[in-house]
This record gives C-alpha cells, sequence and structure tokens, in this order.
C-alpha cells in the first residue's frame, strides 16, 4: 500500500523512534496511523465500531445534577517510548502498594488506583500506555480519561510520539499536566536548569500553554528512578482534578455505567472482566448487560488481589461471573433482572443479523457492480469475442473468500491476530475472518464453523480439550503460540486456493 520497500519502511520507522523492528511485528492502529500520516497518506477509517451499542440507550438514564458526588481523576500517562512511561507506572505502583503495607503483591487488570501520601486524595491510573481498550473507546468517540500526563525525557526532549500524543490531547480536549524525566541522568544543577528550560521551549513551540508564558499546563521536572518530584507529580494531578471539579452521579438509585478495559478467561475461574466504573456503585450480586453477554457479579477484587465489597466511580475492579466473556473497549450498563438483560441481548442480536445480511448485501453489490465495469472496459478495449470465457467468471464471481473463526486467551490478541489476518489476500482469495472471540472453541462456534465452512485458529489457549479438537463436525482447529507462524499458515491456506496457473 505504502509502494515502499520494507527495508526502507523499517529505517524510517527505526528513525521514527520504534525499537527492535521485524518483518513480522505487528502494529497498532495507532502507530498505522502515525505512519500513514508520515508517508502522506489520507487516513481510511480504521473504526469497526458500530452503533449497536445504542440498543442499549435505553437503559441508561439522563444525568441528574443533584446527585453528582466527586469522583477520583482517570490519568492516562503517554509519551515517547523509553521516556519513562513503565517507569513512572511501576513506581506509582509499588508506593501506593508499600504505602498499604499489602506485601508487595499487585495484579495488571488494566489500571490501578492510588492514594497521595501528601493530600490523601485518590488517582486511578490507566496501566498500559497506548491501551488497546483506550484506543478503541477513542475511536468511539469515548473519552474515559480526565487527565494526560505527558513525558517527555530531559535529555531527549520532543520526539515523533510526543508529537502524536500533543495531537491527541489537542484533539481529545484532554487536560494535561508535563512530566519532564530522567532528570537524575544530568546531576549538574545549571546543565539540569539549561536542559529542563529546553524541553519547555520545544513544547511552547508545539503551543502548550505551560505556566512559563502565562499558559496553566503545570510542568514537573521527575526522576521515576531516584523517585524525586514523584510526589509533586501526584499533588499536581490532585490539585487540577480539584480545578476541574470531576463528579459522577453516584445515589442509592443510580444505575451503573462503566467500560470494560480488560477481559480473559482465567483457570478456574472463568469469565473475568476489569470495569472502570463510570457511574454508580458495582455490588455483588447486580446484574450487567455488555455487547452479546450479561453477568451476575459473584465477585469483585481490585488490582492489589483484595475482595473489595463495591466499586464507585472511576475505580477499576476485576468483575466474576459473566456469561461469556466481555470485549474490552465496550461499555457495561446494569439492568434489574437477567430476564431483562436477555431480552436486550436478543434484541441486539437481532440488529447484529439485520447488519450483517445487509453489509453482505451492499458488499456482493459492490463486487458486481465492479466487476461489470471492468468486464465493460475490457470490451471497449479489445474486441469482445477474443475475450478468455474464464476470465470472464474470473471477474463475476469475485475474489474467494477463505473463512475463519479466531479463538485467543485475551481480547487483546483476538483483536490482534484478526487486524493482522483480515488484510491478506488478493483479487483472486481474500481472508474472511468471521468471528474473533476469547475462550476455547464453543459448540456455537463449531456450529458457526459448519455453517461457513470455516477453519478455527486457536491462539495462546494451552492444551484444548480432545473433544473440541475431535470434534464430530470434523471442524478443522489448528492451534498457535506464535502470530507470525499463524499469518505464515493462513498464507499458506490462501496460497493453496489460488487457481493454478498453467
Ligand atoms: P517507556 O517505553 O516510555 O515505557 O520507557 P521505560 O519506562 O521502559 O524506560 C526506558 C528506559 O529508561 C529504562 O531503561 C528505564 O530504566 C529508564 N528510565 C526511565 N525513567 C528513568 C528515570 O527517571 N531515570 C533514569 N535514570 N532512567 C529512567
Amino acid at each position: 500500500l505504502l509502494n515502499c520497500r520494507v527495508e526502507k519502511l523499517i529505517k524510517d520507522l527505526t528513525a521514527l523512534g520504534f525499537e527492535n523492528i521485524t518483518t513480522t511485528y505487528i502494529l497498532s492502529k495507532e502507530y498505522v496511523e502515525l505512519i500513514l500520516q508520515e508517508y502522506n497518506f489520507a487516513l481510511p477509517s480504521l473504526s469497526t465500531s458500530t452503533n449497536l451499542d445504542n440498543v442499549y440507550d435505553e437503559l441508561k438514564s439522563p444525568v441528574n445534577p443533584k446527585l453528582l458526588t466527586k469522583r477520583p481523576p482517570v490519568v492516562t500517562i503517554m509519551g515517547h517510548v523509553d521516556h519513562g512511561k513503565t517507569t513512572i507506572i511501576d513506581y506509582l505502583r509499588k508506593s501506593s502498594v508499600v504505602a498499604q503495607e499489602h506485601g508487595g503483591i499487585t495484579q495488571h487488570i488494566g489500571a490501578f488506583q492510588i492514594t497521595t501520601p501528601k493530600s490523601g486524595k485518590r488517582i486511578t491510573f490507566l496501566d498500559t500506555p497506548g491501551h488497546a481498550a483506550f484506543l478503541k473507546m477513542r475511536e468511539r468517540g469515548a473519552n474515559i480519561t480526565d487527565i494526560i500526563v505527558l513525558v517527555v525525557s530531559v535529555e531527549d526532549s520532543v520526539m515523533p510520539q510526543t508529537l502524536e500524543a500533543i495531537k491527541h490531547v489537542k484533539k481529545s480536549g484532554n487536560e494535561l499536566i508535563i512530566a519532564i524525566t530522567k532528570i537524575d541522568r544530568i546531576p549538574q544543577p545549571k546543565e539540569r536548569e539549561k536542559k529542563i528550560e529546553k524541553v519547555i521551549n520545544d513544547l511552547i513551540s508545539q503551543d502548550i500553554a505551560v505556566e512559563k508564558i502565562g499558559g496553566d499546563v503545570q510542568v514537573i521536572p521527575i526522576s521515576a528512578k531516584t523517585g524525586e518530584n514523584m510526589d509533586l507529580l501526584e499533588e499536581s494531578i490532585v490539585l487540577l482534578s480539584d480545578v476541574m471539579d470531576i463528579r459522577a452521579e453516584n445515589s442509592p438509585k443510580t444505575i451503573a455505567e462503566g467500560w470494560i478495559i480488560e477481559s480473559q478467561v482465567k483457570k478456574q475461574v472463568g469469565n473475568v472482566a476489569t470495569i472502570l466504573v463510570k457511574k454508580g456503585t458495582l455490588r455483588k450480586g447486580k446484574i450487567l448487560i455488555c455487547g452479546n453477554t450479561f453477568c451476575k457479579i459473584k465477585n469483585l477484587i481490585d488490582d492489589k488481589g483484595t475482595h473489595i465489597p463495591e466499586a464507585t466511580p472511576s475505580f477499576a475492579t476485576e468483575v466474576f461471573g459473566w456469561k461469556d466473556v466481555p470485549h474490552v473497549g465496550d461499555e457495561i450498563i446494569q439492568v434489574k433482572s437477567e430476564a431483562i438483560a436477555k431480552k436486550f441481548i436478543s434484541k441486539r442480536q437481532d440488529l447484529v443479523e439485520v447488519q450483517k445480511n445487509s453489509s453482505t448485501v451492499e458488499r456482493l453489490n459492490e463486487e458486481r457492480a465492479l466487476a461489470k465495469e471492468n468486464h465493460h472496459n475490457k470490451d471497449k478495449d479489445v474486441d469482445s469475442e477474443s475475450q478468455d470465457a474464464t476470465q470472464d467468471n474470473k471477474l463475476d464471481a469475485g475474489p474467494k473468500n477463505i473463512n475463519f473463526i479466531i479463538k485467543c486467551d485475551v481480547s487483546g490478541s483476538a483483536e490482534a491476530v484478526s487486524e493482522s489476518i483480515s488484510s491478506l489476500g488478493n483479487n483472486e482469495v481474500r481472508c474472511n475472518v468471521i468471528s474473533s472471540s476469547v475462550g476455547i472453541p464453543a459448540e456455537s462456534d463449531l456450529k458457526m464453523a459448519q455453517i461457513t465452512d470455516s477453519t478455527i485458529l486457536c491462539f495462546n489457549l494451552g492444551n484444548l480439550p480432545s473433544e473440541v479438537i475431535n470434534n464430530r463436525a470434523g471442524i478443522k482447529i489448528k492451534q498457535y503460540n506464535v502470530i507470525y507462524k499463524l499469518i505464515e499458515d493462513v498464507t499458506e491456506t490462501l496460497t493453496e486456493n489460488l487457481k493454478p496457473i498453467f
């Protein structure tokens, strides 16, 4: 698509700040967007989201301003690769664990919460920079973050991904705090001051209204290695969120809403999803609906692995009890009963069917129109009698679809696998992903594979039960632990389906 040799692309990506790029490196949508811009390509619409969630809109209640109460800010850390995002997150997480004398055990659930040592206020941090859920929600226009901490290394100053993050901040309207990192690397005070000044000036030339020029963007020089000024960074977040007066509705009557920021199947305990609460309170026994699945909350467990009785706005908690694994990035809404949950899910499924059918019809129509146009042009150019009849047939039929169903361990990899194989193929044969989801292939997957003549691709699922592998329907099930092996295999299958050239 870029019309560029892969060696050059890798060189360009390295210049952009990417590391250890190989030909099998899988890029996130955000990076693809960045690269397309670098090559001056218009951005195609990469969004796959639909308006299916409108089905649940009638379950939501309008915000009642009288019931709004203060909630902690939700913070995302962004910045150029290697500028220190992970180190900051690790520092904050560790210091919060030490403060609570918890024995140092934490689990990655997609977000964590700290209580600041000075003011005793709470802050929620999204845990993975460039988090899949965060990107997906952004595509939909949902903004789950209140504040972005932009990390800039004092040694390197503004770099390409810093610029990307600035672009995002401006577009999203999020509030911004700058953390100039790695100041311990320049111990000499004068030299350090000079370098910090340079970073600030570079930011000013990117139209960041820092305090130095009378703006309100705070700049905090820090070291996540030594901990210097980390308390200041925390307090600057608290200060900003106080000014922003961040609130959410949370009365006993408030219908709980939130976002799925992580989901997986856990051995022994089943389907688990991390929910970041938007409004209301999650409690054991409450019923939640999300996409095509629902949950009667069995347990809530926080990022320290502790069972908690409830989760209030801005809190992230693991929720146990899902019928199926919900998708990362989807919204959850509380419903009164399982019966209501089932009714709405079936309504949504009907809509999915309608959309699927209409998009298939649309696609077929497009393909037919294209084939006709091709045919027409050929007729104009060459004497029609000399046309090869098989060529005509091929044009009328369009590319042959080879169907796949993807099953993965976590939704992040389901998305990655789906995205990386969807684009495989050419005008003769192409890869068609029927569905991609989390968990061991269920009866419904086998049925779907049978109807659609699909191969089921399993990624990172460990040893599958023999009744699945040797299923009675004879569905082909392939297992992988390495993504490039999977891609190689799919490519080979597509190649096998190409018509032989004599
Ligand atoms: P990320 O790619 O933005 O998540 O960056 P990392 O947090 O992985 O940091 C990249 C490298 O810089 C690692 O080797 C860190 O140990 C180092 N680093 C990060 N922050 C600091 C800091 O404040 N001081 C020093 N001396 N090194 C740091």
